[in-house]
C-alpha cells in the first residue's frame, strides 16, 4: 500500500479494461443516475448513485443530518440502498453511515487505514476540532467492508474502480464509474477531499502528508481523460481537464 509502489503503467491497465467492461455493461442494464446534495453544517456532498432500471442504490459519504434528506430520495425515486461508500473516515463524510447501514442492513465500505475514524472520529480531526463531538459516542456501522487500492466492485449493478488516493487522510480513496448521456459514455470520479474545483484536500489534519496528497492527484485523478466529470466532496462539479489547466494547487 505504499505510494508508488505500483507504478502508472500497471495501475493503467486494469482501469482500461474495468471502463471497456463498463461500457458494455451499460448498454444492457440502463443508465447511471447521480444525484446528490450538501449535508450539515460542513455541506458535505452525500451523492446516491443507481441504475435506471433498479430500486437499488449506493449512498457516498452519508454526512451530518443526512438521513431526512436521503429517506425524501429513496422515497421520491423508489430506491432502497445497498452499501454506503466512504471516501474516508472523516466525520463530516461518514457522520450519518452507522445509522443508515443498520437502519437497512447494508455495509459500509472504507480504506482500512481510515477505519479506526468510524468509532473514534476524534482521531481523524485533531483535539481542538474535535470539542464539538466531545461527549457524542461514534460507532462502526454492523458490516465494515475494506476497500483495497485497485478494487472494482459491483454495487447495485454499478461498476465502480477505486484507487487509494492517501494525502488528506492515510486512507482516502477515489471512486470511478461511468454514465450514458446523450453524447456517449462519460467517466466520472468520485474525489472525495482529495481534489476540488479549483482547490486541492487540506493536508494538515492527523494522517495528512502535503507531498504525498499531490502525488496522489497526480497519479489517480491526472490520469484520467480530460472530459472526466470531477464530484468533490464539497462545492461544485468540474472536469479533469478543467483542474488540469486551471487548478492554482497542481502547477
Ligand atoms: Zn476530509
Ligand atoms: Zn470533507
Amino acid at each position: 500500500m505504499l505510494p508508488g509502489a505500483r507504478g502508472p503503467i500497471t495501475r493503467d491497465a486494469p482501469r482500461r479494461r474495468a471502463a471497456a467492461m463498463m461500457q458494455d455493461e451499460y448498454r444492457e442494464s440502463g443508465r447511471v443516475r447521480v444525484m446528490g446534495f450538501p449535508a450539515g453544517m460542513f455541506q458535505t456532498n452525500c451523492y446516491i448513485i443507481a441504475l435506471d432500471d433498479t430500486n437499488e442504490c449506493v449512498v457516498i459519504d452519508p454526512g451530518q443530518d443526512a438521513m431526512p434528506a436521503l429517506r425524501s430520495v429513496f422515497d421520491e425515486h423508489g430506491l432502497a440502498p445497498v452499501a454506503v461508500v466512504l471516501t474516508h473516515g472523516h466525520l463530516d463524510h461518514m457522520w450519518s453511515a452507522q445509522p443508515l447501514c443498520d437502519e437497512h442492513g447494508i455495509p459500509a465500505y472504507i480504506h482500512p487505514e481510515d477505519r479506526g475514524m468510524l468509532s473514534d472520529p476524534a482521531s481523524g480531526i485533531g483535539p481542538q476540532l474535535s470539542g464539538f463531538i466531545q461527549g457524542m459516542e461514534f460507532r462502526e456501522p454492523g458490516t465494515v467492508k475494506d476497500i483495497q487500492d485497485g478494487d472494482l466492485l459491483e454495487l447495485a449493478g454499478i461498476e465502480l474502480a477505486f484507487a487509494h488516493a492517501p494525502g488528506h487522510t492515510r486512507g482516502s480513496v477515489i471512486a470511478r464509474t461511468q454514465v450514458a448521456t446523450e453524447d456517449g459514455p462519460r467517466d466520472i470520479v468520485f474525489s472525495g477531499d482529495t481534489l476540488f474545483a479549483g482547490g486541492i484536500g487540506r493536508s494538515d489534519l492527523p494522517g495528512g502528508d502535503a507531498d504525498q496528497l499531490i502525488r496522489s492527484i497526480k497519479e489517480t485523478l491526472l490520469v484520467l481523460d480530460d472530459s472526466t466529470t470531477v464530484l468533490p466532496g464539497h462545492g461544485g462539479a468540474t472536469t479533469v481537464g478543467h483542474e488540469r489547466a486551471t487548478n492554482p494547487f497542481l502547477r
